[in-house]
């Protein structure tokens, strides 16, 4: 874990703050607790009906109301998105598995790193599980790294990238993301999310002395971010859309203005919102501002129950 007193000589308390009141002064409102008891509903009501250890197979296709220019013949221009996994019919609700077969980027990284990489994107399900225990779901992935030749392209097939960048569902950027941004209830200007920030801010307080562990330095804090980044695209992979209003998407169907809590599926640079200790210094993460709601759960419950 970073120490305080160094993040603090880095400049990173500045740009991020230490208290989450006064970073984030919205956040004094309290959190609607209906949402998340309606949520867990919506899987224990479903679970009630289906009997003990009964397994269904997702296998659903859908195309995201996101139109763009096609730029290959033949394409409609709309994104299309797959959901794989199998559900459980197992205690209150149901137990979700899949495989997650990590492709880690470049081709050419040192196997070491290639593993790292992978056992830090297995570290965040913990960190999912949180979340996903409270509506009575289990999230069981298999996580592994392709093979160099695979028979077949693994449904659940994920590139992880050794560089930073904007995440979607199938590639996430290992160290975070790098949209200039202002954080939220103020006027401060970042290059990116906490990681990129940390990062060069290392870099130039230690371009002197030459040190070269920024990177080590910094890892509790891109390892945050990256479990954040992973709850709302792990939403996608249980065959969830977006729901934040994007400009290049003027045809999306649905966009949420809910707020405390925030829909997962609607906070695009996720860690920001619910994530009051970036620094690591002593308070416990609040995820009490994000939850999935009820038509989330029940999409991804719907093959067990619809109908
Ligand atoms: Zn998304």
């Amino acid at each position: 874990m970073i120490a305080p007193v160094v993040a603090a000589a880095l400049g990173l308390a500045a740009t991020w703050g230490s208290s989450p009141g006064a970073r984030y002064p919205a956040q004094t409102q309290a959190v609607d607790p209906a949402i998340r008891e309606a949520s867990r509903r919506a899987v224990t009501d479903c679970a009630a009906g289906v009997e003990d250890g009964k397994v269904g197979a997702i296998n659903r296709s859908w195309k995201s109301l996101c139109q763009r220019t096609p730029t290959v013949p033949g394409w409609d221009g709309y994104r299309s998105e797959k959901a794989h996994y199998s559900l459980t019919r197992k205690g209150e609700g149901f137990t979700l598995s899949s495989e997650i077969v990590v492709d880690a980027q470049p081709a050419s990284l040192p196997k070491a790193r290639k593993e790292f990489m992978l056992a830090q994107t297995a570290a965040c399900l913990p960190v999912i599980q949180q979340y996903f225990d409270r509506y009575a779901l289990r999230v069981e992935y298999g996580f592994r790294l392709k093979k160099p030749v695979e028979p077949a392209t693994p449904p659940n097939l994920l590139t992880v990238t050794d560089k930073a960048g904007r995440s979607h569902s199938r590639n996430y950027f290992f160290r975070g993301l790098d949209v200039p941004m202002t954080l939220p209830g103020s006027t401060i200007k970042t290059d990116g999310g906490p990681a990129v920030t940390c990062v060069k801010r290392c870099q130039a307080f230690f371009a002197a002395g030459g040190a070269s562990g920024c990177q080590d330095m910094c890892e509790p804090i891109r390892q945050r971010e990256y479990c954040q980044m992973m709850l709302h695209e792990v939403g996608h992979l249980m065959g969830l859309p977006d729901e934040y209003a994007d400009p290049s998407c003027p045809d999306q169907e649905f966009i949420s203005s809910e707020t405390y809590p925030w829909s997962a599926m609607a906070v695009p640079f996720f860690g920001l919102l619910d994530t009051p200790d970036i620094l690591g210094s002593g308070h416990s993460i609040d995820t009490g501002y994000v939850e999935f709601f009820p038509r989330h759960l029940e999409t991804i419950t719907l093959p067990l129950c619809g109908e």
